[in-house]
């Protein structure tokens, strides 16, 4: 998007009534910039207009009807739920309650209504239809209840995740409030207030072309401002541009000319406080760039299922339309919730305990809305983000490129120009969005190109879990089991070494050339449990490659025999012992780590034992688990961390992305961790590992246990270069809810490689080449 002029530096009033339109706009869209990047936001949304009575009569309105104009005064609850049902199966995230003020102070039949079906007031039944369609859909509540006193505001929050009321104007003369209480001036501020003392995140906005002056707009903004630096609430201000309608008193009133429209979002995005977002309903408007140009950063709600039942008249466009024209304007477009990312983020302070799980269950790691129903480990097939990215030479990589703009595009210039990418470019890479996505994975898949080729290998192996028993209690964990719980995901057990035996034997003779061996911590294990277990492995294979055993295995088991850890695990290599897994890491951020697993080993431990081991010759891969409780500044620390490690030792062989599956993880059950990555994430995780480990470590690896044939399928085009292992058992993955099988073959990865172009490769452990059978 475009960068500012810096002519209009100042924002008194009177600067702003002097300044050009140009200079205005250039400099609203320097703030935006500097404030929210290049990202446009706005909210899928269904519209329920609970009740289209009210008790004002303002001059422009079509939405208020009488009585003898409608069916009935409310709508039923059958009917609330008719429409969010529809609205949620479109993929909305918001059901937007909009109503008339306070009818039954007005009209008999709605006092009539609300007593027959036992509610005292309007907002007693708002309530109750938020819980039922929050409870029944899913669906996050934003209220629009019009200028409500603090008992109201209150009795609200627990039921929806935001709430708004337009502030209008602070005219008090205006002819088109004439009869309509509950615009005064005075009792619009006084709610705007009440929400900020009630920790409510909030939307308001003005009215533009009712009447009011320039000098009026700015002072309604600057009382916006004011609420907003006392209280911190007002999430998103509206500017909305007034059309006469057949029909009401303004009907021959003038419209609100563009250029008045676009002036006033300028002089909002330069009178409130940057952190504000700043929107403009898109059907109010035949031309969609000057909003753009004027320094807007939200479209507001649009909905794929219900007209805008304020101006029926204007059809919301379509999103893709939006996208179009964001994206031509240098932006990129993201579906968000109704309460925005900076409050969602801060749940403890902005979200009644009532509505937190709700508003959690929907957010992406960026606190932006989830933007398809894929789940990791789930039946839901992945959005196409990537898809036969053709060859450099053919020309569209570039132009691909191009088309990603803002910081995004600032980081994969230093990247094509060689330069490594730190903690914040690594940041900057994860927000990437629409056509930034892939552009991100053009450049990992031109890096994968460079660095191993177009071979995509896979290693027949075989996951040996020996228990799931285990004394730590990570709270991601479905896996484990305490020693005396049989509940209903499965009974504790612990192989016999014999069991381990058998199961190698069955491995090797199905061509298996690797074991992958590790279980939980059983508080009978000690360090000499492992070298039995690495014996019995040997029992039945002199050559088959062992690889097993995380850090907290390890660390653990050196720590129960008292042993220096490296000692330990020169034993365990001279038994047998090959390579050792990256699982364990979780997220290499403490922080993170106190509230997933806050009695493992910590960052600097995992990274100990993978050392230690790098210094004997035990070499390593690194995993991430990812898109439980975390944001993308810790998926950073993790990616720069363990590159710090290998620059060290050059020990590890591989980057694992695991996404996070929720289904069953005890986290998630308690209402306390997102549904896991979305698709967008878990994409980008291969491809900004593939950028991050430059030079480092060459091969990255997708998961098609977590990620599914199609899932893997994309990934291949963003970096990765290895599907992993067959792995012909995963207790690991199933107990935590995924859903793809337990063994893939050789013909499943042909069947996912060789429509890219690329060559199947069987490769062993340490990604050597697999002799051809004899
Ligand atoms: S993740 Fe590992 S250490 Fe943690 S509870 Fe599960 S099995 Fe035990």
């Amino acid at each position: 998007m475009q960068e500012a002029t810096g002519k209009v530096t100042a924002v008194a009033p009177d600067d702003l009534l002097e300044a050009t339109l140009a200079d205005l706009q250039a400099e609203a869209r320097a703030r935006r910039a500097r404030a929210h990047g290049n990202r446009v936001t706005y909210s899928p949304k269904v519209f329920i207009p609970l009740t289209m009575l009210c008790r004002d009569r303002c001059g422009y309105c079509t939405f208020a009807k009488p009585p003898a104009r409608v069916r009935s005064p409310y709508l039923s609850p059958d009917e609330v739920l008719t429409v969010a049902r529809a609205g949620a199966a479109a993929g909305c995230h918001e059901a937007l309650f909009t109503l008339g003020e306070a009818p039954e102070a007005r009209y008999p039949a709605a006092r009539v209504w609300l007593d027959q079906q036992g509610y005292g007031s309007t907002v007693e039944y708002l309530a109750a239809m938020c819980a039922l369609v929050r409870d029944e859909t899913g669906l996050l509540p934003h209220a629009n209840a019009g200028a409500l006193d603090d008992t109201d505001l209150a009795r609200l929050r627990p039921v929806v995740a935001s709430q708004g009321m337009m502030l209008e104007t602070l005219d008090a003369d205006l002819a088109c409030h004439r009869g309509s209480p509950d615009k005064t001036p005075q009792r619009r501020l006084s709610t705007l207030h009440g929400a900020g003392a009630l920790a409510i995140p909030f939307t308001t906005g003005v009215l533009v072309g009712i009447g009011e002056s320039r000098a009026e707009r700015v002072r309604a903004l600057e009382a916006i401002a004011d609420a907003q630096r006392l209280h911190g609430h007002v999430q998103e201000v509206i500017v909305q541009n007034f059309l006469p309608k057949p029909g009401t008193a303004m009907h021959d009133h003038p419209p609100c000319p563009p250029e008045e429209l676009w002036w006033t979002i300028a002089v909002a995005r330069l009178v409130l406080p940057p952190e504000v977002h700043v929107q403009a309903p898109p059907n109010l408007s035949d031309d969609l760039r000057p909003l753009l140009d004027s320094g807007l950063d939200d479209w507001g709600g649009v909905s794929p299922v219900t007209v805008d039942h304020v101006n029926p008249e204007r059809a919301w466009p379509a999103v893709h339309l939006l996208r179009e024209a964001t994206e031509a304007a240098g932006g990129t477009l993201a579906a968000r919730l109704t309460v925005y990312p900076e409050y969602a983020l801060d749940p403890e302070r902005w979200l009644d305990p009532a509505m937190r799980f709700s508003v959690l269950d929907r957010l992406d790691a960026d606190g932006l809305g989830r933007e398809d129903p894929w789940c990791s480990g789930g039946v839901v097939a992945p959005p196409t983000l990537v898809d036969a990215i053709p060859v450099p030479g053919a020309g569209s990589v570039v132009a691909a490129g191009r088309r990603a703009g803002g910081a995004v595009a600032e980081v994969l210039d230093g990247v094509n120009l060689g330069q490594e990418v730190g903690e914040d470019e690594i940041v900057t890479l994860f927000s990437a969005r629409g056509p930034e996505v892939r552009a991100v994975a053009e450049v990992a898949d031109q890096l994968r190109r460079d660095e191993v080729g177009d071979v995509v290998t896979w290693v027949a192996n075989r996951n040996i879990n020996y228990t799931n028993v285990c004394t730590f209690k990570c709270r991601f964990c479905a896996f484990s089991k305490g020693p005396l719980s049989l509940n209903l995901r499965g009974a504790p057990y612990l192989l016999e070494l014999g069991d381990i035996t058998a199961r190698v034997a069955e491995a090797e003779a199905a061509g298996a050339t690797e074991v992958c061996l590790q279980g939980g911590i059983h508080p009978s294990f000690d360090g000499d449990y492992y070298l039995e277990v690495i014996r019995a492995v040997r029992e039945a294979s002199e050559r088959i490659h062992i690889h097993g055993f995380t850090a907290l295995e390890v660390t653990e088991g050196a720590r129960r025999l008292g042993e220096p850890l490296v000692d330990y695990l020169q034993r365990l290599k001279e038994a047998g012992l090959a390579t050792l897994p990256g699982t364990a890491a979780e997220i290499l951020d403490d922080d993170v780590r106190a509230v997933l697993c806050p009695d493992k080993i910590n960052t600097e431990q995992w990274l100990e034992a993978h050392r230690a081991a790098h210094s004997i010759g035990l070499r390593s891969n690194v995993t991430i688990m990812f898109g439980s409780v975390e944001r993308p500044r810790s998926w950073a620390r993790h990616l720069t961390r363990t590159r710090h490690l290998q620059r060290e030792t050059g020990g590890f062989t591989e980057f694992v992305p695991l996404p996070f599956v929720h289904m069953a993880a005890p986290i998630y059950l308690q209402h306390r961790a997102r549904r896991g990555p979305t698709f967008r994430e878990t994409l980008l995780m291969h491809a900004v590992g593939r950028i991050a480990y430059r030079g480092w470590i060459p091969n990255i690896q997708a998961s098609w246990v977590k990620m599914g044939g199609a899932g893997a399928a994309q990934a291949l085009q963003a970096g990765v270069n290895d599907l992993g292992g067959t792995l012909m058992d995963e207790n690991i993955s199933r107990a935590a809810g995924a859903s793809h099988g337990q063994l893939m073959d050789e013909e499943g990865f042909r069947s996912l490689v060789e429509p890219l172009g690329r060559r199947l490769e069987q490769r062993t452990t340490l990604y050597g080449r697999v002799p051809a059978p004899c």
